[in-house]
């Protein structure tokens, strides 16, 4: 089998495919004033055009598939999405990242396969949740990822992104909540997309306070995995949860990248931050093209810059995290 590697070695196993681009929360980093349907973008990708996608991308050593969106709970074929790829030889985990919204479905995700799930969890403050995301679900969502505790999910994962005046003071709250609950928090530093500039502006806050925080707090830093992300993860014996760092505008960040990405209308995309995607679809019409469809991939990887050129301010195609999912 050829393994997804590009011209500064890094290896390729994880895709990330967004499922669908809509979303029903207005989280005032992505998408504020809720999601607007593009006039006469194509429909999200068919479930056989996904399974020709995920085959191919296996052939080439894909073992871990990252379901998300726009919010991926709102496609009806969801359950179906997941057990096409859990019967997709090669493909070891499956996760999600979720807003929560059907977080009461969870029970049957993990029945047809997903193996980890990730829910977005700005605040543990009610109000400051709704007031971040609009929607006053904060409750509902929590209770839910109790329940995913209790489903023998390989890993129950919360992504928190950073915002400067509105949840960065949040730490000891969540240092309560992870005491018992083996959770792994994810501090993501807010990035810079082609919408949201001046919130940019007034929200980002860089990670290293944080990380001082922690170390202050007797938090230590994991040391890092050969195939690992760009994580970078702290453990405290005191607390059955973890808390990781993912922080774009560090230093080396795209060192460590393993991450490749499709959209929901089925552009191959190389980063977040890219200029161009390639569109894989035409190639998802037919079994015979499988062979075109894994040469398409490995050629394009060989296209893949070293690092992104966020610190510069260029964001690249990507209007917010949603149109390609994060
Ligand atoms: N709707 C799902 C959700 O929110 O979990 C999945 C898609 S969302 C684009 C994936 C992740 O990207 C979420 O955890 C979200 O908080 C994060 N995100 C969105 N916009 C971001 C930005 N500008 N900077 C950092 N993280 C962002
Ligand atoms: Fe929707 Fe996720 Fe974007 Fe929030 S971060 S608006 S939930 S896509």
């Amino acid at each position: 089998m050829t393994a997804l590697v590009d011209r500064f070695g890094r290896r390729f196993p994880y895709l990330r495919l967004s499922v669908i681009e809509a979303c029903n929360f207005r989280c005032s980093y992505c998408l504020p004033d809720g999601y607007h349907a593009v006039p006469g973008r194509p429909a999200p990708l068919t479930l056989a055009e996904i399974g020709r996608l995920l085959t191919a991308f296996a052939s080439v050593g894909m073992h871990k598939l990252r379901i998300t969106g726009g919010e991926p709970s709102l496609r009806r074929d969801l359950n179906q999405i997941i057990a096409l790829a859990a019967a997709t030889p090669g493909i070891r985990n499956i996760a999600m990242t979720t807003n929560g919204v059907r977080i009461d479905q969870l029970a049957g995700w993990r029945r047809a396969g997903l193996t980890a799930i990730n829910v977005s969890v700005d605040s543990l403050d009610r109000e400051r949740f709704k007031g971040i995301t609009g929607y006053d679900r904060l409750p509902s969502i929590l209770a839910g990822i109790e329940q995913a505790l209790g489903l023998g999910f390989h890993a129950v994962k919360l992504n928190a992104v950073l915002l400067r005046g509105r949840n960065d003071h949040e730490l000891p709250a969540w240092f309560d909540y992870l005491r018992t609950r083996r959770i792994s928090l994810r501090f993501i530093e807010l990035m810079q997309t082609g919408d949201n500039l001046d919130y940019f502006h007034r929200h980002h806050v860089s990670a290293s306070a944080l990380v001082a925080d922690l170390q202050q707090a007797g938090w230590q830093e994991l040391p890092r995995l050969a195939d690992a992300g760009p994580a970078v993860e702290f453990t405290h014996a005191d607390y059955a949860g973890r808390i990781g760092i993912i922080a774009p505008y560090a230093k080396n960040f795209c060192a460590a990248c393993n991450r490749l990405r499709v959209t929901a209308t089925g552009d191959l995309r190389l980063c977040l931050f890219g200029t161009s995607g390639t569109p894989l679809r035409p190639l998802l019409q037919s079994d015979a093209d499988q062979a075109a469809l894994t040469a398409s991939i490995t050629t394009q990887l060989g296209l893949k810059l070293a690092a992104h050129a966020l610190h510069d301010g260029q964001t690249g195609i990507t209007p917010h995290l949603a149109s390609i999912g994060g």
